[in-house]
């Protein structure tokens, strides 16, 4: 049985998703940014919370551990490398490792540049990812604790990602992200598309995710710093596709 997902807003645009395997009965939320959207959540579908699966130790993605794990006694799972920055951690997890929920399977893929030590869980069977603050729709996170160059070998990893696979980041920031892409490929007709429904969905108060891989590809920037009318659009035609995603993501951290 395929697996279901439920997801909800916490914060102020932090996004909390749970994973639930309805063969099971086991349900993961993926991040803990606060626990009572996550009860809510839980109320709402009547799934019981064995699994947290963290993607980094940013306290927007783990304030609501302590509380959910003092009351589910779930297992919290997270990156190895980041495990003594976060609460009440079971499990620590690296690249290539296997993490199931029930009976279902994802693999940790090491996404460093957001912070040092992120990861994302991919779900094969399921064409489900987890990717935190990463890649956003049309964006991608602030590169604060790895390199311009990590950041982009991290998404590298997740473009090869099968092109139908469902992505399901930390935020909503679509809006933002999508007029600031304009600006870097102001005739991408896709990315033109892509805005004109982000901005319906939100004036519907509806999420602007789960995206695609394919529709990523066509329109996020930073997944596009290989494309020419990218670099051209940063002024560097001739540069590495490293180079590019550095320039595009300083105009970002700028606009
Ligand atoms: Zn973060
Ligand atoms: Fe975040």
């Amino acid at each position: 049985m395929p697996a279901e997902t439920k997801l909800f807003l916490c914060l102020k645009d932090n996004y909390g998703v749970l994973l639930h395997d309805p063969l099971s009965g086991a349900t993961a939320a993926i991040d803990a940014p606060e626990a009572a959207p996550v009860e809510k959540a839980l109320a709402a579908t009547g799934w019981k919370l064995t699994d947290i699966l963290v993607t980094h130790h940013h306290a927007d993605h783990t304030a609501g551990i302590a509380a959910l794990k003092a009351k589910h006694h779930c297992r919290v799972v997270a990156p190895r490398s980041e495990a003594a920055k976060i609460a009440d951690v079971d499990e620590t997890v690296g690249e290539g490792d296997t993490v199931k929920v029930g009976g279902l399977s994802g693999r940790v893929l090491e996404t460093p540049g957001h912070t040092a030590g992120h990861i994302s869980y991919f779900l094969g069977a399921d064409k489900l990812a987890f990717v935190g603050d990463t890649l956003f729709s049309v964006g991608c996170g602030r590169v604060i604790e790895g390199t311009p160059e990590m950041m982009w070998q991290s998404l590298l990893k997740l473009r090869a990602l099968p092109d139908d696979t469902r992505l399901y980041c930390g935020h909503e920031y679509t809006a933002a992200n999508c007029r600031f892409a304009v600006t870097v490929e102001p005739d991408n007709a896709a990315l033109r598309k892509r805005a004109d429904q982000v901005t319906q969905l939100i004036g519907r108060g509806e999420p602007t995710i789960p995206t695609t891989l394919a529709e990523e590809k066509a329109v996020n920037p930073f997944l596009r710093a290989d494309v020419p009318a990218v670099a051209a659009g940063v002024g560097l035609k001739d540069a590495s596709p490293a180079q590019v995603f550095a320039a595009v993501r300083g105009r970002k951290d700028r606009f």
